[in-house]
């Protein structure tokens, strides 16, 4: 079988090949074999991509997809603020309906977006059926998927257990589908769950993914390097914060980082670390991260037909592979101080927004008397918050000031 895609802007991506502002691919049994300015192919089907853009698809190394539905609500929130309102009021009230339908519009928004593939950092590991949930979320949608499980947030005993069985369900490189390890983190657990974690990943052939920062009095990396735990295997999230000599360890290992830098300016991460990640010989990846800190809005009118929301709202558009690198530094303030989640019986989301919004008694489109510039931040982000609300009349979470 014969395609033929024609006529859009061809970005091969490939020195090789080079782009053409209107070019022809030529694809036959599934593969590429031909990229040139005009290709005569007339026994081919012809898919016209006049005023497109043809390229290969981008890779999102990191991105937290049971949050999809979440789009939006927290886009002014520091890191306390979304680790407050997600982790500790929000996903313990997750059925693992949310997290199918979270994954599975999620990838389909992703693919939308021209994400073709996708590893979806899963950190809402409320039970095993939270965990199947996902997996058939991302079963159910096109695109290539990697579910990177581990513990959850908090949680400090084995997974052991848990990672095997999942991983016998996703045992096939070639399927749709595949698995890697999201590990947790010697700041989170200890050093020896994380030369555990190692270990089980060596053991069954995965990748692993880590989210790692730095206040700048912490040498997380070059704990890891100490105890022999740096590997070629790991794409260390966000980075912020990371001495240099910590990034040239990275890139002596042959470690990868991931840049989200939407969400590390957003919540107050620091400086996306591309630039010092360059200089010390990594290869940095970017990545989406979470949602709820992305633009609610849909895709303008005008959006570049590959793009939509995510990828036209925000400076992160997914690349190369989780085979280069970075990361972010840890918040300094309420990363480990969060409320914890107390027990509860599991309730629909619904029912949680409802308990967890209240009415805003000013008028959403009125301005503070004093311009947000000239008042404290506290005044500011009660603005920004009323402002937001604008659609519905109401304040998102308990953070909510007037
Ligand atoms: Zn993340």
């Amino acid at each position: 079988m014969r395609t033929l895609i024609t006529g859009g802007s061809v970005l091969s991506m490939d020195p090789a090949v080079g782009d053409f502002a209107s070019g022809d691919v030529l694809i036959e049994n599934g593969i590429i074999t031909r990229v040139a300015a005009h290709i005569d192919a007339p026994d081919a089907e012809v898919i016209d991509a006049t005023e497109r853009i043809v390229m290969p698809g981008l890779i999102d190394n990191h991105r937290h997809t049971w949050q999809t539905a979440l789009r939006g609500i927290g886009a002014d929130w520091t890191f306390p603020d979304y680790r407050a309102a997600i982790h500790a009021t929000l996903r313990p009230r997750y059925r693992p309906e949310d997290v199918y339908l979270g994954n599975l519009l999620g990838r389909l928004e992703a693919l939308h977006c021209g994400v073709t593939t996708m590893l979806d950092w899963f950190h809402c590991a409320e039970g095993p059926e939270h965990a199947d949930a996902a997996v058939a979320g991302l079963r159910d949608a096109p695109g290539r998927s990697i579910f990177c499980y581990g513990a959850n947030y908090g949680h400090q005993g084995s997974v052991e257990a848990e990672i095997r069985r999942v991983h016998r369900e996703l045992d096939d490189e070639r399927g749709p589908v595949t698995m890697a390890f999201g590990l947790r983190g010697a700041e989170d657990t200890s050093i020896e769950t994380v030369a555990a974690e190692l270990k089980l990943a060596a053991e069954l052939g995965l990748r692993t993914s880590v989210h790692i920062a730095s206040d700048g009095t912490a040498r997380p990396v070059d704990d890891l390097r100490r105890h022999g735990l740096l590997e070629a295997s790991t794409t260390f999230v966000h980075a912020n914060g990371i001495a240099d000599d910590e990034l040239r360890m990275l890139a002596d290992a042959g470690s990868s980082i991931s840049i989200s830098p939407d969400v590390e300016l957003k919540m107050g991460f620091g400086w996306p670390m591309t630039g010092r990640a360059l200089a010390a010989g990594l290869r940095p990846t970017l990545s989406v991260d979470d949602t709820p800190a992305a633009a609610a809005t849909s895709s303008p009118p005008c959006a570049p037909p590959t793009l939509s929301s995510e990828a036209w709202t925000a400076p992160y558009v997914p690349a190369t592979c989780w085979n280069s690198s970075p990361s972010t530094r840890r918040p300094p303030v309420g990363w480990r101080s969060a409320p914890a989640a107390s027990p509860r019986a599991r309730t629909p989301i619904s029912s949680c927004c409802a308990r967890t919004t209240s009415p805003c008694s000013r008028p959403p489109t009125q301005r503070p008397a004093s311009s947000p510039q000239a008042t404290p931040a506290s005044s500011t982000r009660s603005w920004s918050r009323a402002a937001r609300s604008s659609a519905t009349g109401r304040c998102w979470v308990s953070t909510c000031r007037h």
